[in-house]
């Protein structure tokens, strides 16, 4: 009988179903004709009238009607990310260790960046000096939100449900207490 795969095997084979483009777990993937498949927000911003140019082969896909929403869904890779999910979750949880989970952080004009923690009892302050560490953005100037709520420095990321690959939105603190907001998604 096979291995059980570890927390990070399952990670690796999760990445696969996300969108390359993103990162996010997406809740749909799209098809174009190369076989790559992708969210259908990150298609839209790479369809030029009516046709995609695979960012992972360069392959050029007309879209049926000139839509993104006419390609076929990748059913599979929807599937992995779900199940996958699942089994991250209950490993984290048997092992009673707080297991490393990922999240994905929304950085200034679209950028994404992969951050790791350990778990959801770390606070909302230890996230932001992890960002700080990979971004050069303090801890003081960021403004953290998930599912469109700030996320308060003393808290744990447990509080609000964030798990792993969970996209935290960041909003940067301006001097003179200016906001500039950015790249706020709805993502479900
Ligand atoms: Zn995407
Ligand atoms: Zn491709």
């Amino acid at each position: 009988m096979a291995e059980e795969l570890n927390l990070r095997d399952v990670e690796n084979i999760q990445r696969e179903a996300d969108c390359s483009i993103c990162l996010n777990k997406c809740s749909e993937r799209l098809l174009p004709n190369c076989g790559h498949s992708f969210c259908e927000e990150c298609l839209h911003k790479i369809n030029e009238n009516g046709k995609i140019s695979c960012p992972e082969c360069r392959k050029v896909s007309t879209l049926p009607d000139g839509k993104v929403q006419n390609l076929m869904r990748n059913f599979v890779a929807m599937r992995i990310r779900d199940q996958t999910t699942t089994i991250i979750e209950e490993k984290g949880r048997a092992t009673g260790e707080s297991a490393k989970m990922k999240l994905v952080v929304n950085l200034l004009n679209g950028k994404k960046m992969e951050v790791q923690v350990n778990g959801p009892d770390v606070t909302v302050n230890e996230l932001k000096r992890e960002i700080a560490e990979k971004s050069n953005i303090g801890e003081d100037h960021q403004r953290l939100l998930y599912l469109g709520k700030e996320l308060e420095n003393e808290k744990k990321l447990g509080h609000y449900k964030i798990g792993p690959y969970s996209t935290i939105h960041m909003v940067q603190r301006m001097l003179g207490g200016r906001l500039i907001l950015f790249n706020i998604l709805s993502y479900g």
